[in-house]
């Protein structure tokens, strides 16, 4: 039933008009002059499973998964990395001709690429990072940030057993810190990340105390609508390197292009732009 000889691939989400990665592939496709569509898809949880076992009998070679089946796709997967299954996520699936369903997580790989990229001195083992939030993405950032070789990683979230269970899986260089008292382990942290979703448009502002924070630390911010969030402007007035979190979303893109459509992509300004299209 293979309809096209011309490589498909597609994110699933659920909602999914938002998401830029359409935009982003499909510029990538243009610049680097490959055939190929790169399209969204909503798809209920109930669905996944069919969808994801039909994509590849329809010319889909790949897939990303968003909100809120990264989690699932695990217990559908039949190859799963070691991070993915660290992680508890994946959000590249690579669809093999054989009809296996490969699956990966590369937010970590966009995180610390993303930094690298825009601050080339950061220096990961210069001290202890602090990390505001334990959901999905900050396991990805807490793995990505053991294996850049932090010393430490404090850890504070407002469900204080979701960063106790992070303790738990990543081990003794973490450790958890009350989420009423979060602004106080700014103070020791040469990094400094939000991995909640406070800040975003339409949800409520981060309200962590920021004047422990050090001029010179380098402050990420995940959320990237808006691109500089109240807490990357702070984070600036006190002279802290910020990182918009938009790069961790263009970084994490490039294996899963380089692996579906043959060529690495570069992250770039008229990346950036194309992403903001
Ligand atoms: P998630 O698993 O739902 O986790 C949400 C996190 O935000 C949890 O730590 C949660 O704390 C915290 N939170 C939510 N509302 C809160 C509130 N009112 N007060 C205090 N804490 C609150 O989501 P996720 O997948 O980790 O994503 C988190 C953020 O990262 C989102 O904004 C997402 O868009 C962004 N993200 C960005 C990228 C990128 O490429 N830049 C990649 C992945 C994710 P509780 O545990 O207490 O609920």
């Amino acid at each position: 039933m293979k309809t096209t000889s011309i490589p498909l691939a597609a994110v699933i989400g659920s909602p999914v008009a938002h998401s830029k990665s359409p935009q982003l592939h499909t510029h990538w496709l243009k610049v680097n002059g490959l055939a190929g569509y790169y399209i969204p898809m909503d798809v209920r949880s109930e669905d996944l499973e069919q969808v994801l076992r039909t994509l590849p009998k329809a010319g889909f070679i790949g897939v990303n998964v968003t909100i809120p089946h990264k989690e699932k796709v695990l217990e559908i997967a039949d190859q799963i990395t070691d991070r993915a299954t660290l992680i508890g996520a994946a959000n590249t699936l690579i669809l093999r001709p054989d009809g296996k369903i490969h699956a990966d997580n590369t937010d970590g790989y966009g995180f610390i690429n993303n930094i690298r990229q825009a601050e080339p001195d950061w220096d990961p083992k210069a001290g202890p990072a602090a990390i505001l939030g334990a959901g999905g993405a900050a396991r990805a950032v807490v793995s990505a940030l053991l294996d850049a070789g932090v010393p430490e990683i404090l850890i504070s979230n407002r469900t204080k057993v979701r960063a106790e269970a992070l303790r738990a899986d990543f081990g003794k260089r973490l450790q958890v810190v009350d989420w009423v008292q979060a602004g106080n382990m700014l103070e020791e942290a040469t990094t400094v990340v939000n991995t909640t979703s406070l800040g975003m448009i339409g949800k409520p502002s981060l309200r962590v105390p920021l004047d422990g924070l050090r001029p010179g630390t380098l402050v990420n911010d995940l959320v990237y609508t808006p691109l500089k969030t109240q807490f990357l402007a702070e984070a600036e007035e006190m002279g802290c390197r910020t990182v918009d979190g938009l790069g961790m979303l263009l970084h994490q893109a490039v294996p899963a292009f380089e692996r579906w459509f043959g060529v690495r992509p570069t992250v770039d300004s008229a990346t950036r732009a194309a992403a903001l299209r």
